[in-house]
């Protein structure tokens, strides 16, 4: 079992994080050491620069979202965690496999549809190609899993669809015949409970550190009182919740809280409504926030701690950039190969 994911150091890690990815991943790092495979996590920094950035946040982020894993409970000495500007095979098997993706399979992708929105001349060469740089990311390990939340299982369709296409085009054969595939087909691990969590202020869209407004979202590193006001002026109807999920399929807002308390209880969106149901939203806000308390506060704490560390932080990521530096190289080379790339 080989685990591969990563997350962009680009503001504020949030609870669709926390409940989409990052706890997916601590629960994949001991299995995955329990069946000697490895768990392989990473700071998209080169996917931040494909938005208009600050170089100095971008800096200070990098290090704010290693403290912030690691308060999470990813084990540094479990997991290969580092980021991507310190290991080019990134850059070098995306430019490998920018000869393998078609213009049109790009141009589908929802996320550069929705980021781009209108003004798509205007946007980076760099945010149309970002998938093809998530296939290498993944593909440079020779993931088999691929912990995500739902907003990514199309980008993780096209890392299939180029790796399929790669191996098709340049896989070398063997002297029967057989071919030797240069990547392995990665599977999206995507559990079903809160797979998209969905903004506090508007219920069709999902919750994203690069949405301005700083209400629609709980940080991981917001105190209990911020937590508290927002998921209080989270925009809600005025209707009692319902007995059973069925009655929550036209109330989006309503259904992303209910979603939020049964994630984070561990509990089916029918038991929570059990409880729940006939009451208002007067009753399910204080019960929603002290459970968020409860669950991030320790992480809070935790970050607080380690934030300021930053030569412990900036060892964290050196050391996992060497073992990921060393863990690329055979397939890195292979693909060279396969490309009929000559080198010394
Ligand atoms: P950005 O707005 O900068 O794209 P983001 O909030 O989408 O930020 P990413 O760094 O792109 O965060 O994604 C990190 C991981 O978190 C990915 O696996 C992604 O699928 C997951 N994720 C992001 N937002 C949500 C969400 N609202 N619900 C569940 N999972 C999410
Ligand atoms: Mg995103």
């Amino acid at each position: 079992m080989i685990v591969v994911s990563g997350i962009q150091p680009t503001g504020k890690p949030h609870l669709g994080n926390y409940l989409g990815a990052i706890r997916n991943y601590v629960k994949l790092q001991d299995e995955a050491v329990a069946q000697g495979g490895r768990c392989l996590i990473f700071l998209a920094d080169l996917h931040a620069i494909s938005m208009p950035h600050d170089p100095a946040q971008l800096n200070a982020s990098t290090l704010e979202m290693v403290a912030t894993l690691v308060a999470c409970g990813l084990d540094p000495a479990r997991t290969v965690l580092f980021n991507q500007a310190q290991v080019p095979a990134h850059a070098e098997l995306q430019w490998l496999l920018m000869g393998t993706a078609r213009m049109g399979w790009l141009s589908r992708m929802t996320q550069w549809k929705d980021k781009a929105g209108k003004n798509r001349e205007g946007q980076s060469v760099a945010l149309f190609g970002y998938p093809v740089l998530q296939a290498a990311d993944v593909l440079l390990y020779q993931a088999t899993h691929v912990p995500v939340g739902d907003d990514q299982k199309q980008h993780l369709e096209l890392a299939r669809d180029i790796a399929q296409k790669f191996n098709n085009d340049f896989a070398p054969k063997s002297a029967n015949g057989e071919e030797a595939p240069v990547f392995t087909l990665p599977e999206p691990y995507i559990p079903e409970e809160a797979a998209r969590i969905m903004s506090l202020r508007d219920g069709t869209r999902k919750m994203s550190k690069s949405e301005p407004s700083d209400m629609s979202r709980v940080n991981l590193t917001d105190s209990a009182d911020d937590m508290a006001s927002k998921v209080k002026k989270a925009k809600t109807d005025p209707e009692p919740l319902p007995s059973e999920a069925a009655g929550l399929a036209d109330r989006a807002e309503a259904r992303n809280l209910v979603g939020i308390y049964a994630a984070l209880s561990g509990q089916a969106v029918d038991a929570v409504l059990r409880e729940h149901g006939g009451k208002g939203f007067g009753h399910f806000k204080p019960a929603l926030a002290d459970l968020l308390v409860a669950t991030l506060g320790p992480i809070r704490d935790r970050f607080v701690e380690l934030k300021d560390d930053h030569e412990a932080l900036h060892a964290i990521l050196a050391n996992g950039a060497a073992e990921a530096r060393a863990l690329s190289r055979p397939t890195l080379d292979a693909a060279y190969s396969a490309l009929g790339l000559v080198r010394g």
